[in-house]
């Protein structure tokens, strides 16, 4: 199957009730041939309305990440989310319809064949890394795990929370941008 075929698939998929509210499916953002793919939660107001993951200001906060380590939404790195319809009222999406998802993120990831995968935020980090990953205390760490090294840092709506970790970010940002230098035997510019 190729990418364009997944997407299209996807962008029919009615298979839990976010399918029935959403105003756009939010299938990802970015280059599928990159080596780093960028996983969050779900879609919210802004993401289901444009059709894009991380809009708004926690994106244009993201993007100023990227950008500090010459990475780019349009350029060398995909950003996905685990769930791609918007639960209604921001609630947080139920397991199940998680696990209905997960399945084309894991389809995602089949084809992209990523070599770094970075979590942001700690329900993207607990489902990809491991259950008791804690964003506090582990962000910033690589994990190996099927050959794909995972990183989770913080979710950029939480920097907009607390912007004290705003420079503990900044460092987890730096070391993927030494991670891709080492495992991808060069850097992006
Ligand atoms: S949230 Fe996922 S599983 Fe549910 S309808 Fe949307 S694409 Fe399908």
């Amino acid at each position: 199957m190729t990418w364009q075929e997944l997407e299209t698939q996807c962008r029919g998929c009615l298979q839990c009730e976010l399918g029935q509210t959403r105003t756009n499916l939010v299938f990802g953002v970015g280059n599928p041939e990159a080596e780093v793919l960028f996983i969050g939660e779900g879609p919210g107001e802004q993401e289901d309305l444009k059709g894009e993951p991380f809009v708004g200001r926690s994106g244009q906060l993201l993007d100023q990440y990227l950008a500090a380590v010459d990475l780019d939404r349009r350029k060398n790195i995909y950003i996905a989310n685990m769930v791609k319809c918007r639960p209604p009222g921001n609630r947080d999406p139920k397991p199940e319809e998680q696990d209905r998802c997960m399945v084309w993120l894991k389809q995602q990831v089949a084809l992209m064949q990523p070599k770094i995968i970075v979590c942001l935020g700690r329900i993207s980090a607990q489902r990809i890394i491991s259950p008791e990953f804690r964003v506090t205390k582990e962000h910033g760490q690589f994990f190996e795990a099927n050959g794909i090294l995972r990183m989770g840092t913080f979710h950029p709506a939480a920097l907009l929370r607390n912007p004290r970790q705003k420079p503990d970010a900044l460092e987890d940002f730096l070391a993927l941008q030494r991670k891709i230098g080492e495992i991808c035997g060069r850097t992006y510019e």
